[in-house]
This record gives C-alpha cells, sequence and structure tokens, in this order.
C-alpha cells in the first residue's frame, strides 16, 4: 500500500496497469481454429522453463516480443456463454479464423454475431492461404458483407493472411495482437479484489476438485480462501495450491493469468467467479444481471455444491473495496502451521538422459527437495541414500537394477517408476497433496506427540502428550513422522493411566493403542482426523 499519497475517499488505492490480453479464436469448424492454437503453443511457449511440457487445461500463456498473451484454447467454451450472460467477457481480443478455400461459413456468421454483440475488438485471420484454391480477397469481401469491416476494404479492422499449418505470419498475427491490446487499453489492477473465472473444472482422483481459473482483476495468491459469487449456495474453498498452464508451481496468479487450482469444497460449473469471501458482496453487486437478480448458473458438471455450505455471509449493503488482499487472513480455526507450513517432499531423480532430467526437474521446482538427481538405471546406492534422507526415488524411463530392487524392499523405500512425464506431474501432485494436512477433503480433530512407547501384554502403547484439540477412542489417525504421513491407522483405546479414557483433551497426557499397529517411534506425530463429506 502506498503511504507517500493520501488515500483518495475512503477506498483502496487502485493502480491500473497493461495486462496481457487474453485472446479466443472463433470460426467455422475445420477452418484451423486448433492448428492455429497448437502453432502458437507450440512455438511460442518460454524454451526451456517448461522442457516443452503441456498440459490442456483450457487455457495458456505465451511470451511474444517480451510480451504475454493469454489463449483460451477451448473455442466456443461454455464459460464464455455464462459469462456473456451476465455482461462480462472473459476475452478482451478474438481472433476470427476463416478460412480463404472456404470463405465466411455457417458458424463464421455465428462468431460475428457474437462479435458484434460482445463488442470484443476482432482480428481477422485468413487461413490456409498456403492452398491453391486460396482466394483470400474473396473471404475479405464476404466479411465486409457481414459487417466486418476489414482493414483495405475500406475499414480498419486488422486482418492477417496466415497458415496455421505451415506457420506462415502468425507471428505477424501475434504482433497485431500485442498492438490491439495496446490501442484498446487492455487494463486490470494487480492489487484490486480478486476476480476469477472459472474455464473449466473436474474431479480428480486423490486430488478432488480442480478448475483453471483465469485471473481478471486482482492476484489469487495461494492460501487465501475463496468463494463464488452469484451461485447459491456459494462454492468455498482455499488455493490449496496453484499451478501453472506448464506445471510451475505458483505462490501467485495476476491477472490474466490461466491457472490450476487445487482446494475448492465441490466442482464449480465452467464462469463461476470465484473471489476472497471479503469481496463476494462488493462483486456480486457489480456482477449481477440487472434483469435477473437471482439467477444462477446452471452446473455442467457431476456435482452439485455442498448443502452444508454456509450461503453468503452477508445481505448486507454493498461494502466499500476491501484491502484484505493485500493481507490476507489465516482461517479462525487454522493453526499457524497449516496455513504456512511449507510443503516438502524429497526425491531422488533417475532418468535416462539429461533432456529428461532437467525437463522433470523444472517442472518439480519449489516445493520439492531434490536431494539428487542424475541419469542412469537406480542403483543401490540411491536406495541407502533414500533410506537414510527419508526420500522417494523416481526413476523416469530408466530401469532399476534387480539388486536395487532387492533391497528397496527390505529397506522399505518407495520407488516410483514412470514412462510417460504427464502421468509423474500429475501422480506426484497428488503425493505432495497427500503430505499436506489436514487434507482438503478432512478436518484435524486433534494431535498428539509420541513422548515414549511401551509394550503391555504384547500391546504397543504409545505414551503421548495431546498437543491441540482432542482425541477420542475410535479417531482414524495419521501417523506424522518429521514432514511426511507415514501410515494411516485407528485408536482403539485410550488409557488415562491404568484406566480407559472415552477422549483425551489437550494438554494431558496418554496412553495410545492403534489398531492395526504400526510401528511408532518417539516423536512421532498422530493426527486425529475426521473426513469430511463433500
Ligand atoms: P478447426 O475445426 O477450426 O479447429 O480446424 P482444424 O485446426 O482442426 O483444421 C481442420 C483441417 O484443416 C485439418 O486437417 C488441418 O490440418 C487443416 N488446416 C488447418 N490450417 C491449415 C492451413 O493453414 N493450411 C492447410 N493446407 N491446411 C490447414
Amino acid at each position: 500500500m502506498p503511504k507517500s499519497k493520501p488515500p483518495k475517499k475512503n477506498k483502496t488505492i487502485r493502480t491500473t496497469t497493461p495486462k496481457p490480453p487474453v485472446v479466443t479464436i472463433m470460426g467455422h469448424v475445420d477452418h484451423g481454429k486448433t492448428t492455429l492454437l497448437d502453432h502458437i503453443r507450440n512455438s511460442n511457449i518460454t524454451k526451456g522453463e517448461a522442457g516443452g511440457i503441456t498440459q490442456h487445461i483450457g487455457a495458456y500463456q505465451i511470451t511474444h516480443s517480451g510480451k504475454k498473451i493469454t489463449f483460451i484454447d477451448t473455442p466456443g467454451h461454455a464459460a464464455f456463454s455464462k459469462m456473456r450472460a451476465r455482461g462480462a467477457a472473459v476475452t478482451d481480443i478474438i481472433i476470427l479464423v476463416v478460412a480463404a478455400d472456404d470463405g465466411v461459413m455457417p458458424q463464421t456468421k455465428e462468431s460475428i454475431r457474437h462479435i458484434k454483440e460482445s463488442h470484443v475488438p476482432v482480428i481477422v485471420a485468413i487461413n490456409k492461404i498456403d492452398l491453391k484454391n486460396a482466394v483470400p480477397e474473396m473471404a475479405k469481401a464476404q466479411l465486409v458483407q457481414e459487417g466486418i469491416q476489414v482493414d483495405g476494404y475500406g475499414g480498419n479492422v486488422p486482418v492477417i493472411e496466415i497458415s496455421a499449418a505451415k506457420g506462415t505470419n502468425i507471428d505477424k498475427l501475434l504482433d497485431t495482437i500485442l498492438v490491439l491490446s495496446e490501442v484498446e487499453e487492455i487494463t486490470a489492477s494487480p492489487n484490486h479484489s480478486l476476480q476469477a473465472v472459472v474455464i473449466e473444472a473436474s474431479r480428480q482422483k486423490n486430488q478432488g476438485p480442480i478448475a483453471t481459473l483465469l485471473v481478471q482483476d486482482g492476484t489469487l495468491h495461494r492460501g487465501q480462501d475463496l468463494t463464488s459469487v452469484l451461485l447459491q449456495p456459494p462454492i468455498i474453498g482455499k488455493a490449496k495450491r496453484l499451478t501453472s498452464d506448464i506445471g510451475a508451481i505458483l505462490t501467485s496468479a495476476g491477472p490474466s493469468t490461466p491457472v490450476i487450482l487445487l482446494g475448492l469444497k465441490s466442482v464449480p460449473p465452467a464462469g463461476t467467479i470465484f473471489t476472497h469471501p471479503d469481496s463476494a458482496t462488493e462483486l456480486t453487486v457489480k456482477l449481477a444481471p440487472k434483469t435477473e437478480p437471482t439467477a444462477s448458473l446452471e452446473p455442467t458438471t457431476e456435482e452439485s455444491p455442498p448443502p452444508e455450505s454456509s450461503p453468503e455471509k452477508s445481505s448486507s449493503p454493498p461494502t466499500p473495496p476491501s484491502d484484505s488482499l493485500d493481507s490476507p487472513t489465516p482461517e479462525p480455526a487454522a493453526t499457524p502451521e497449516e496455513t504456512e507450513e511449507p510443503i516438502s517432499i524429497k526425491i531422488i531423480l533417475k532418468a535416462d538422459t539429461h533432456g529428461s532430467l532437467e525437463a522433470v526437474r523444472q517442472n518439480l521446482a519449489d516445493e520439492v527437495d531434490i536431494i539428487s538427481n542424475s541419469t542412469g538405471e537406480v542403483t543401490e546406492s540411491d536406495v541407502l541414500m533414500a533410506k537414510d534422507t527419508g526420500a522417494v526415488i523416481i526413476a523416469f524411463h530408466t530401469p532399476l537394477s534387480s539388486s536395487a530392487r532387492k533391497l528397496a524392499k527390505v529397506e522399505k523405500v518407495p520407488i516410483k517408476h514412470y514412462q510417460i512425464i504427464y502421468k509423474l506431474l500429475e501422480d506426484f501432485e497428488s503425493q505432495v497433496l497427500k503430505l499436506l494436512e489436514p487434507t482438503i477433503d478432512e478436518e484435524e480433530l486433534g494431535r498428539a506427540k509420541v513422548q515414549t512407547i511401551f509394550t503391555i501384554r504384547e500391546a504397543t502403547i504409545a505414551g503421548c502428550k495431546v498437543k491441540s484439540g482432542k482425541l477420542t477412542s475410535g479417531d482414524t489417525i495419521h501417523l506424522k513422522r518429521g514432514e511426511k504421513i507415514i501410515a494411516d491407522s485407528k485408536i482403539s483405546s485410550l488409557k488415562q493411566g491404568k484406566i480407559d479414557a472415552k477422549s483425551i483433551d489437550a494438554p494431558e497426557e496418554c496412553g495410545i493403542i492403534l489398531k492395526p499397529s504400526l510401528k511408532i517411534q518417539e516423536g512421532d506425530i498422530l493426527i486425529a482426523f475426521k473426513a469430511l463429506e463433500e
């Protein structure tokens, strides 16, 4: 927050800065939209940064002439119609693709209707100019007849002749996007309240709801609470994990950044807008359709929001824009380490070549502690190193010597084998997620530290001190050692002295018997948790 200038009125100071334009490609089927999107992406992802690995998440960002451009890569996406219904646009610029051998066709006309209604600036791309029967001038003349006043035909709508298949003039098209974006003064306020729209969402095994969001205004920070607006009941969640379209782990995402979000309580429909709970009222007022105040989105996924989600917290008049994004407040129930504890997983990385090693390494950035990385097969010394450091061995495209396999079995060292990088990254995400506590679908009930271990009539009893909350007989627990959750079990009985107890509150001491029994060590943490129903 700037301190030198006195604040105007009592509002948060808003700095508006140019943002990467969000571009959508429209046009008739087979005119080359997908080819164009693929060409742009494949030749412009920041080389080296991602090792060329891309993921279809509904949107992606490229860099051209040092400037970023965001593309929505699913033409005619459901998110647009939902957004349009409330008079807001997901896109800043539309590229209308028309094949030079085919001219204006029914879906071209439909796209033109949309362009006119939305008032979004357009660039025409006359595609397939490499074909012998291409007649770009015919296509342009037809466009003029449809009311698109292309450059050179008395109008000023930029028109570029391209071949998406051969890559001809694509740079020129990207230059034009950047010029138009400057002319149109496409801006956003990274410091303003968060507004992020769902492009795609689904439920993934082991990960829960996963959504591609496009930040439209403000900044999405990891760890911040989120709520949907204009959806009853709202979908709530927390930005547990943010990943870019190239798999990089992010701590925040500013305007026009597409981001994969983990941490929502249920799967939101495309077009849903998320914000920080403090800004929900303000944004609801801003985005609510004037004619249908109660209109809500039709869920398009397999799930509807959870019935237990609390309704939006206030029906009070709109509050002034909050500056809470500058200082995100933790959930009242959250323990300090729950919000801030760094997630860390140790790995020993083996791959067949330096190229693949590099590709994996770059994608596993940030929260992964790479103990060692080298090429070649997994050997006994890798297994021993993993055992000593508590690391997991990740073997990519590389075999395991049979002696290493035997040793790993004896030493219980986890080795994960992958042939496809995509699968590796996906699994890795869920591995990392498993280490988060409480996980997105769990509520922590209490935790206890193991102080001593003794055996009575063959039963192992963990002498513990309850550090927080309450432990109850029958609770499911995670056994946490160091940074890792290494096993789950149940509390089969609780003892205070020699007496059986039903539950023990912090800061009491107690004896805990687990069933199934686990090899507990002094210093281990037992975390009692409850699975939350979605
Ligand atoms: P979409 O339905 O608009 O996404 O169109 P596609 O990108 O799937 O392209 C349809 C067909 O046109 C495919 O066979 C492409 O290979 C071909 N195509 C796309 N762009 C070009 C181009 O610039 N030149 C030529 N010759 N073929 C193209």
